[in-house]
């Protein structure tokens, strides 16, 4: 079995991602099983940037590979907002319902027409040896009127997929994973890994 960190200790990402390494011989650790590590700060201008920098910063401080998601949503009316800052658009310590509370106060009046976004997702490996490569996914949807849903996490209940006609957070794990913007990254992601870590 082969130890990985996830640098997160979200637990929305966290379940995705173990979901999606079922049956792989592999060992997600995450931030949770290294309490004392000191934050690292998202302070880069795109996904990929925090990703590369939480990845590094995390497997030299725990001797591990180690992977880092940095993702978020970008709303078309919004000019791609609130993108890296999603998770705090709301202010700091806002929850996801302060963040959803906030995009539906801007989007308000505006027609589905003019209510597109895409999720965007970048997954950081590094080893501590200091060798880094990125892998990305993208999931288009539009922004509903109101919540649907109880699934998922962030976002999901308010990002509908009109081929489905449900948001995010109407669909089973397993059925977002193959479409999100985590998924799809996840894909390309479990191919450097049996590259990289010679599994079948
Ligand atoms: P990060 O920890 O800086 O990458 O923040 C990611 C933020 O983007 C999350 O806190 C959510 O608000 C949002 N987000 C990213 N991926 C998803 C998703 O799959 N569903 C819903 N929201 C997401």
């Amino acid at each position: 079995m082969r130890e990985i960190v996830v640098a997160s200790a979200n637990s929305g990402k966290l379940r995705e991602i173990k979901e999606s390494f079922k049956g792989m011989d592999i060992q997600v650790l995450s931030l949770k099983d290294f309490p004392t590590l000191p934050p690292v700060e998202e302070d880069g201008r795109t996904f990929r940037a925090n990703a590369l920098k939480k990845a590094r910063a995390v497997a030299q401080q725990t001797g591990r590979l180690t992977i880092a998601d940095d993702s978020g949503l970008e709303v078309d009316y919004l000019q791609g907002k609130p993108g890296v800052h999603s998770a705090r658009f709301a202010g700091e310590e806002a929850s996801d319902a302060d963040n959803n509370r906030k995009l539906l106060g801007l989007l308000k009046g505006i027609p589905p027409s003019q209510r597109g976004a895409a999720f965007r997702c970048v997954i950081a490996i590094a080893d501590p040896t200091g060798k880094e490569s990125w892998v990305e996914g993208e999931c288009k949807g539009v922004i509903g009127e109101h919540a649907r849903g109880t699934q998922g996490f962030g976002y999901d209940p308010l990002f509908i997929i009109p081929e489905l006609g449900k948001t995010l957070a109407e669909l089973p794990l397993e059925e977002k994973n193959r479409i999100s913007h985590r998924g799809k990254a996840l894909a390309a992601l479990k191919e450097v890994l049996r590259d990289l870590l010679g599994l079948s």
